[in-house]
């Protein structure tokens, strides 16, 4: 079998002065693969993937225990910015779209990180406009403008132009409507199934986040309460009730 393109092994996560938000978490991910991370609000999902991106200082959080494993690579000291550089990227929570720049300007700065290539960006404006149709109808306007589904399609948009192996999404349907909610999740099976991009997608939706991914893990407190095979998961009515509020 080959490598997993992401290994957490026994990661742990405090915020000062001595929050515990995220205990003794492993699981990995092969290249090709959407797996969801679910979890009710406060279950350590968003520290998590904020770990992996080494993300977790400005919050005034730090790893306490583990390893991270990219690409082969221990990255647990790899600054964000560096990581970007080689395909892990990350769509926050909350989108951060900035809102004075053009939808276009927006997207550009998704390209700044990258270390080669920079002369193509043009060409991966194409790909994103080809991917988000409504983006490309209002390039030049503010993205102060967007709906919120639009800015959802704008954040993932700006991480697309970072050309991805692995994407992390925190949320992408929080606070939109089913059916934007629903587009959202197409747009992101069709990426993974004809560019063969990898996703870890942390979800409250758990329903739309089963339905996409092929393995799910449940956090609880932190800690792993359970995970496998989309499948599997689905047939358990005690993990549906318990973790997911879906019986
Ligand atoms: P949500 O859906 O609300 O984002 P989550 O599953 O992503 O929830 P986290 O945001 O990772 O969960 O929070 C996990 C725990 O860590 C919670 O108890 C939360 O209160 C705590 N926490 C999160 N951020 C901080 C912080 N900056 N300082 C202190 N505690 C924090």
């Amino acid at each position: 079998m080959a490598a997993p393109l992401l290994e957490l092994e026994r990661l742990s996560v405090v915020y000062e002065p001595a929050i515990l938000a995220v205990e003794d978490v492993s699981f990995s991910i092969w290249k090709g693969e959407i797996v969801a991370l679910l979890g009710a609000n406060g279950a350590g999902k968003t520290s998590l993937l904020r770990a992996i991106s080494n993300l977790l200082r400005a919050k005034r959080g730090r790893l306490s225990k583990g390893h991270i494993i990219y690409d082969g690579q221990r990255v647990e000291r790899v600054p964000t910015h560096r990581l970007v550089e080689t395909g892990l990227v990350q769509v926050l929570e909350g989108r951060h779209c900035f809102l004075f720049l053009t939808v276009e300007e927006n997207l550009l700065t998704g390209a700044l990180g990258r270390r080669s290539s920079r002369g193509d960006a043009k060409d991966d404006l194409g790909r994103v406009y080809e991917v988000f149709p409504s983006l490309k109808a209002k390039a030049k306007q503010p993205a102060g403008l967007l709906s919120g589904g639009q800015q959802q399609m704008l954040a993932i948009g700006r991480a697309l132009m970072a050309r991805p192996n692995l994407l992390l999404l925190d949320e992408p349907s929080m606070g939109l409507a089913p059916l934007l909610a629903a587009e959202i999740f197409e747009t992101l099976a069709k990426l993974n199934r004809d560019d063969g991009l990898t996703i870890l997608l942390a979800e409250q939706n758990a329903a739309s986040a089963l339905h996409y991914a092929s393995r799910a893990f449940v956090l609880e407190n932190g800690r792993l309460a359970s995970g496998g095979p989309t499948a599997d998961l689905l047939a358990r009515d005690d993990i549906l009730s318990a973790y997911l509020g879906l019986v």
